[in-house]
């Protein structure tokens, strides 16, 4: 079983290791790294709230857990010691106590740090299994975090029968749902869009509510649903618990948090800023079409041991992927679409050197900890210098030295000031490695192989004998010295690839005069009819794709729509990862969106409940 981040500080209590996390608890009026009265030398295990006194005693039901300090009935320490837990990772140690006390808290955490348990025991120990309406609502980002955290509460709640969750998430059939829900739940885990439709439809019953949590709040920004999550929040009965894990905390998600939070404990599980010193930094200018080519380059003769390619977007995680596989590369993707199952073991072949090269989204790359990654490839810039300060936290690691390198568009470049602020020290420029430079790498890596070959041979004295025995027979028929036959086996070992790279390499270098035009459509192949300067009201350029359909949404420009907005929304409804959803072109009061030829009915019909930044979508086919 995967664990979580267990080597972090409390601001509290020291834990072993500190130089990967902090974690501090605080009042909304405090900072977040400080506790009055809290001592630094308190052990890890010290009791952090008092126990409450009638609090069934445990020790004959489950084996001595560092969880029967909260207070935990026995049969969540039972389910707790069946699982594998057995000391509560840092951001448990800290918001336990606080949400057993009733506070609203805003916890800073990633995947990984165990956040999901850190809400979700103190919530079930909370509610009452009698009163069948759901008491706890957690609003995930993706159906798959929705599941994932469904599935934490299903594992802590084992030896509470008369608990039931329910997930409910879009793509999946309503009526279902509507079961599900009928049959009685304490606890109900959702997208936000599916969520709205089921109170909307009056399927989900909120009046008895007293905990409502926002998982990756950052996520749900990104994704355009922090309208559904505000008009959410606005329908929650006065007296509740309001709970906010996000893993960076833009502005929009302070103002969330202080308008709809009561004076909520704040905690910190901060991955520290990478120690920048060992981790070279550099940056490459390169215009969008011209990226990838470039990226096989910089990974030929940058790469080494473990590389992390950072992508903005799953679509982009994918083309990446294919990309260098097919040039003979062993690649292994991260993505929200990645069951935690897949992400586990695709992170342990990562470690253990299976796979050497890892593309990734940021929020599948949270909480990685790998030490053998030697580079870290911004392949897009991202979105803010935290997630930066992260992405290259992850190499670096274990006190090795590490190199980190920006893939920058002409236009790009403006944002090379702001993340050289956030890491305190020059971003240093590079070029995309020339021929002369690709060729000296791949002369310098035959010569190493060769020697090492030579050095520790992988064959046994049999087979040497056998190797021998054909040099000297071919030698004998072809009257060749043994440097001559040493050549033609190194060609041999070039299994038919060209030993040296020719022709123009000129062409992925941004020429300093005169940028050039960045071709790619900024949001990665969505196309916005204002910004190409096309009038008012024109109608949709060009067919869809074959194997597309072309569907209209009557929101538009006028509504501050943007394709993110309906990517996020559609994909999640549907099911549909972000790489198949197609053209979308935006027009004042309507948008046009290219879908997958054969949608079910029943998706179809998912979607036109759907309501993107809190009104409704309206999709119809276009005809013609
Ligand atoms: P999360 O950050 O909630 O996604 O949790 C990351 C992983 O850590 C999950 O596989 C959890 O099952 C596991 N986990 C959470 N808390 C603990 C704990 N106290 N001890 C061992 N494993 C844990």
């Amino acid at each position: 079983m995967h664990q979580p981040s267990n080597d972090g500080t409390l601001s509290c209590a020291v834990v072993s290791d500190p130089s990967v996390l902090e974690a501090g608890v605080a009042s909304s009026a405090e900072t977040a790294t400080s506790l009055p009265g809290s001592s630094e030398d308190l052990p890890a295990t010290t009791p952090h709230a008092a126990a409450d006194p009638t609090a069934t005693d445990v020790s004959s039901a489950a084996p001595a857990s560092g969880f029967a300090r909260f207070g935990f009935g026995a049969e969540i320490l039972k389910a707790l010691a069946a699982i594998g837990y057995s000391e509560p990772s840092p951001i448990q140690q800290a918001a336990i106590p606080e949400l057993l006390l009733g506070r609203d808290l805003v916890g800073q955490a990633q995947t990984g740090t165990g956040k999901t348990a850190a809400f979700a025991l103190p919530m079930l120990a909370s509610l009452d299994p009698d009163q069948r309406t759901p008491q706890v609502l957690v609003l995930a980002p993706t159906r798959e975090l929705a599941l994932q955290v469904a599935a934490a509460f299903n594992s802590y709640a084992t030896e509470l029968p008369r608990v039931r969750t329910v997930a409910v998430y879009g793509g999946a059939d309503f009526r279902d749902q509507i079961h599900q829900l009928k049959r009685g739940a304490q606890i109900v885990v959702g997208t936000p869009g599916r969520v709205m439709d089921h109170m909307r439809q009056g399927t989900l019953d909120l009046s008895g509510l007293r905990a409502l949590v926002l998982d990756e709040a950052d996520e749900m920004l990104r994704m355009g649903f922090i309208d559904d999550v505000e008009w959410v929040l606005s329908q929650l009965p006065e007296q509740r618990q309001v709970v906010l894990f996000s893993a960076t905390m833009p502005s929009e998600i302070r103002r969330i948090s202080q308008q709809y939070l009561n004076s909520p404990a704040e905690i910190t599980i901060r991955t520290k800023a990478a120690d920048a010193s060992r981790i070279r930094q550099r940056y490459l200018v390169v215009q969008g079409p011209h990226k990838l080519p470039a990226l096989e380059r910089v990974l030929e003769s940058e790469g080494g041991e473990g590389v992390i390619i950072f992508a903005r977007t799953k679509a982009i995680t994918l083309t990446v992927a294919e990309s260098l596989e097919a040039h003979g590369y062993d690649v292994a993707v991260l993505n929200g679409d990645v069951p935690q199952a897949q992400r586990e073991r695709t992170i342990e072949r990562l470690k253990s050197g299976q796979v050497d090269v890892l593309v990734a989204t940021d929020v599948a790359a949270r909480g990685l900890d790998v030490d053998r990654i030697g580079l870290v490839i911004n392949y897009d810039i991202p979105f803010d210098s935290e997630a930066y300060v992260h992405r290259i936290g992850r190499t670096g690691r274990a006190g090795r030295s590490g190199e980190a390198i920006l893939f920058l568009t002409p236009r790009e470049r403006r944002f090379l000031g702001g993340l050289e602020r956030a890491v305190g020290k020059p971003i240093e420029p590079m070029e995309v490695p020339s021929n002369a430079t690709i060729n000296q790498h791949r002369l310098d890596r035959l010569r190493q192989r060769l020697t090492t070959a030579h050095q520790q041979s992988g064959c046994s004295s049999e087979e040497r004998a056998l190797l021998s025995e054909i040099l000297q027979r071919v030698a004998q028929e072809q009257t060749c010295s043994p440097e001559q036959l040493a050549l033609a086996a190194l060609e041999l070992s070039l299994a038919g690839k060209p030993l040296l790279l020719q022709g123009n390499d000129d062409f992925t270098q941004v020429r300093p005069q005169g940028p050039g035009r960045d071709s790619r459509d900024r949001d990665g192949g969505f196309v916005d009819s204002r910004r190409r300067g096309n009038p008012r009201g024109e109608r949709p350029q060009g067919p869809p794709d074959e194997s597309m359909e072309r569907f209209r949404v009557e929101l538009g420009w006028r509504d501050r729509i943007k394709p993110g907005n309906l990517v996020g929304a559609i994909a999640n409804e549907t099911g549909l990862n972000g790489k198949s959803i197609g053209r979308i072109q935006i027009f004042d009061t309507h948008s046009t969106v290219d879908l997958p030829k054969g949608m079910p009915d029943d998706v179809f019909q998912s979607l036109r409940q759907l309501r993107v930044l809190n009104k409704p979508l309206q999709i119809s086919r276009c005809r013609g």
